[in-house]
């Protein structure tokens, strides 16, 4: 899988998605040992995100990534600029 990677005003490697609920999201762009979102590409857009239960880690191995939210000393800017849109909160991950 292919993901374009961009560089984060911080200086990490991320790739941008977006959740189903079409907020942006950044999302580092290694693989991490804890990660919990899993990206998956989709044609003529960014990558989907989604920020799977902790029951459901183990079937994704060596896939997962970490918001890089979680990371960034930048995060406040992002969260303005995806909470532009602001809507009732989606559910997630609920299916
Ligand atoms: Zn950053």
């Amino acid at each position: 899988m292919n993901f374009e990677v961009k560089h984060c005003p911080c200086g990490a490697e991320i790739i941008w998605a977006s959740t189903k609920a079409n907020k942006a999201m950044p999302v580092n762009a290694e693989v991490a040992e804890g990660g919990n979102v899993l990206l998956s590409e989709r044609p003529h857009r960014e990558p989907l995100a989604e920020v799977l239960e902790v029951t459901a880690l183990d079937a994704h191995p060596g896939r997962l990534r970490l918001s890089h939210f979680a990371t960034c000393r930048f995060a406040e800017q992002f969260r303005k600029t995806a909470t532009v849109r602001r809507r009732k909160p989606a559910r997630e991950g609920s299916s």
